[in-house]
């Protein structure tokens, strides 16, 4: 492939680059090697410096947290909603101080945020929204993309995601104003994209940056998943509706809560997941499935509670929503590879512990 094929892409409808910057309502797309370096390079395009407050979900990854973190920045975390396990949007504004540089928000299993309190409450304090939606590509909140909504949203191609090139990511940038310098920091802080195409003679170093590009080799790979979206998007959707189906009736006998999709959100359809009523039940029916080959897993632990987040972070009243929840939730296997009949074998499984 040619070099330039990804640093002017964007020209053909078909590329990735056209893909994405579609799929996300119509930013600019810049490929990366993780969704970590993209939120890295957010951290670097909004100036964090020391001692700026971030606020941000306590559910969530690590790198939501770190990437701000590098730059001397302090994590704020809010609890969240405890039906979608998204930032409760009603504790934010009591989290806003002088020092607040940015809001960031989660679409937990590829459910969106609720964006309009979210986006009301930004514009209001004049802070930018960063949208972390490695989980929510092709997702929407009222009819509008997922990553439309922030200055800047980032996504992720680990292999544990819907699309996946083993490590990959991206940077929407949606406001005009970041664009050029979302490309110079991109490429170790130089104008080497002006130059690459004909609008500077030379190129040279011209603010901070690192090297955030995707490998080329990588590019062809995202592009071939991204043209079968509406198949890849349909298999996830099917496979998540075979959970809902399968296991409605014993969820709500046995007092287990299934995911909540709000009237106003389209799924992302990224995972499927079970609140058990404690973390004892929890536990055994994590050794219960894993004993019969099924690999559910847990997920977040509480990034305020956890060694790094204790010391440079401060949370808002605890977290307590998010501390039960880590310490109950239980994902389902969720794959593009899962076929009906093994993840019948699944509900069986489930069914049959305290059948
Ligand atoms: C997977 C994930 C990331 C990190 O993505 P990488 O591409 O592995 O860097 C960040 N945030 C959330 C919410 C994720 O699920």
């Amino acid at each position: 492939m040619e070099e330039t094929g990804v640093v002017i892409a964007g020209t053909n409808k078909e590329d990735a680059v056209s893909l994405l910057a579609e799929a996300s309502g119509g930013g600019r797309a810049l490929l990366t090697p993780s969704c970590t370096a993209a939120l890295e390079m957010s951290a670097l395009l909004l100036d964090i410096e020391p001692g700026d407050e971030v606020i941000m979900p306590s559910f969530t990854f690590v790198s939501t947290a770190s990437a701000f973190v590098l730059r001397g920045g302090v994590p704020v975390f809010v609890d969240i909603r405890p039906d979608t396990l998204n930032i409760d949007e009603s504790q934010i504004e009591q989290a806003i101080t002088d020092r607040t540089k940015a809001i960031v928000v989660v679409h937990y299993a590829g459910v969106g945020c609720e964006m309009d309190a979210i986006c009301r409450i930004a514009e209001k304090h004049k802070l930018p929204v960063i949208e972390d939606n490695a989980h929510g590509l092709f997702g929407k909140y009222r009819g509008k993309a997922l990553g439309s909504f922030g200055s800047l949203a980032t996504l992720s191609f680990h292999h544990t995601k819907n699309f996946s090139t083993g490590e990959g990511g991206a940077l929407i940038v949606n406001d005009p104003d970041l664009m050029d310098r979302a490309e110079i920091i991109r490429d170790k802080g130089t104008n080497r994209s002006r130059f690459l195409k004909g609008m500077e003679e030379k190129y040279t170093w011209v603010d901070l940056g690192s090297s955030f590009l995707m490998s080329d080799l990588l590019v062809p790979v995202l592009e071939e998943q991204l043209r079968r979206a509406d198949e890849i998007q349909a298999k996830r959707k099917a496979i998540w509706d075979r959970y809902a189906s399968g296991l409605g009736e014993w969820a709500e006998e046995k007092g287990v809560s299934l995911p909540f999709v709000p009237e106003e959100c389209e799924s992302a359809w990224h995972l499927h997941y079970m609140q058990m009523p404690d973390h004892e039940s929890r536990g055994e029916l994590l050794d219960h499935l894993n004993e019969r080959g099924h690999r559910a897993t847990f997920h977040y632990l509480p990034l305020d509670r956890s060694p790094v987040g204790e010391k440079v972070g401060r949370s808002i009243d605890g977290c307590p929503v998010t501390q039960s929840v880590s310490s109950r939730l239980l994902r389902l296997p969720f794959h593009n590879g899962l076929e009906a009949e093994e993840q019948g074998r699944i509900v069986e499984a489930v069914k049959e512990w305290r059948g």
